[in-house]
């Protein structure tokens, strides 16, 4: 038994070695748990999106949406991905999750525009396993994809491997199909910027956390207007994520920034809001700007 390895092993450190043993057997025991009750999830399908709008920076017209997954476990509890997506990765079934999100948003879509709704271009986050999937391409043909509703957002991480021949073969094939691309938190995945534009992106994502220190301190405003610059001599839209104050807006906006996301304008909501939203174009922003 290897926590009796341990203890021996310790001689006159005794007790520390007890302690730190009993709480290495409490977290793999909390990881257990954690593990069968997300299996049993995907089991019970117990996973499904959010909605954050993403608007026109200057307008303020909803321009496209983001969907987010969500874990609602039986007692009711909704979980954020900060608690199984890593989870998610070692087991190995992340790219489950993402088809599950993919399935509510085409169903969706298709349902807001029998209802006359306008319909918005819906960005999904696509793990790396999934983009690495040489199945890809024919899993997403037999879903029939409208073109220009879906677009996919890529890590920035995702392109460290930019050697894999399958990940390139399969942004083309996405491509073809009239899904965009996006680079998800750009500015922070160290990927070679020269290996991103070479795919040609159609729309760059500031990470948050570059855009969040933005007030009017120099250095952060120099970091987003080169990435907006980036953006604009390769044509390529820039959006910025984690937009939270009227400061924010007003600064991003001066600088160019194409599209605007945050908990300042709109935060991830479910469904039935979204849809009330499209249904009234009036989405109650914290502030006015
Ligand atoms: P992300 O794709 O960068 O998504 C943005 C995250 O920032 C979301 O967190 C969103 O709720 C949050 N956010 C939005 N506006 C603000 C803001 O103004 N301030 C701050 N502080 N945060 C803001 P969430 O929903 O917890 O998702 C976290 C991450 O999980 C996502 O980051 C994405 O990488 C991943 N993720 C979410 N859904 C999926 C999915 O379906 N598949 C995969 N593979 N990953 C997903
Ligand atoms: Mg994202
Ligand atoms: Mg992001
Ligand atoms: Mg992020």
């Amino acid at each position: 038994n290897a926590d009796m390895a341990l203890y021996e092993a310790k001689g006159s450190g005794r007790g520390r070695s007890v302690f730190f043993s009993d709480r290495m057997r409490t977290a793999i025991e909390t990881k257990r748990l954690l593990a069968d009750a997300f299996l049993g999830g995907l089991e019970r399908d117990e996973f499904f999106c959010v909605y954050q709008p993403q608007f026109e920076a200057g307008s303020l017209q909803l321009s496209s949406v983001e969907a987010l997954v969500r874990w609602r476990r039986p007692d009711g509890t909704v979980e954020l991905p900060f608690v199984f997506l890593d989870l998610a990765e070692e087991l190995g079934v992340v790219d489950r999750l993402d088809q599950r999100v993919l399935d509510q948003v085409m169903t969706d879509q298709a349902h807001w525009l029998t209802l006359g709704l306008p319909v918005p271009r819906v960005s999904v986050n696509v793990s790396a396993r999934r983009l690495s999937d040489p199945q890809l391409p024919l899993r997403l043909e037999k879903l029939n994809i409208p073109s220009g509703r879906i677009a996919f957002e890529l890590l920035e991480t995702v392109f460290l491997d930019t050697q894999n021949p399958v990940i390139a073969a399969n942004i083309a094939a996405i491509r073809g199909m009239g899904i965009e691309i996006e680079i998800d938190d750009f500015g922070t995945g160290h990927a070679s910027i020269v290996g991103m534009l070479q795919l040609q992106p159609d729309r760059l994502k500031i990470d948050q956390q570059i855009v969040r220190p933005l007030t009017l301190g120099e250095k952060q405003g120099t970091l987003v207007r080169s990435i907006i610059e980036i953006g604009r001599m390769h044509n390529i839209d820039v959006i910025a994520e984690g937009v939270e104050t009227a400061d924010h807006v007003r600064l991003l906006t001066a600088m160019g920034c194409n599209y605007l996301q945050g908990y300042g304008l709109a935060a991830p909501m479910p469904e039935a809001e979204l849809r009330e939203g499209l249904r009234t174009g009036s989405w109650n922003m914290p502030f006015e700007t």
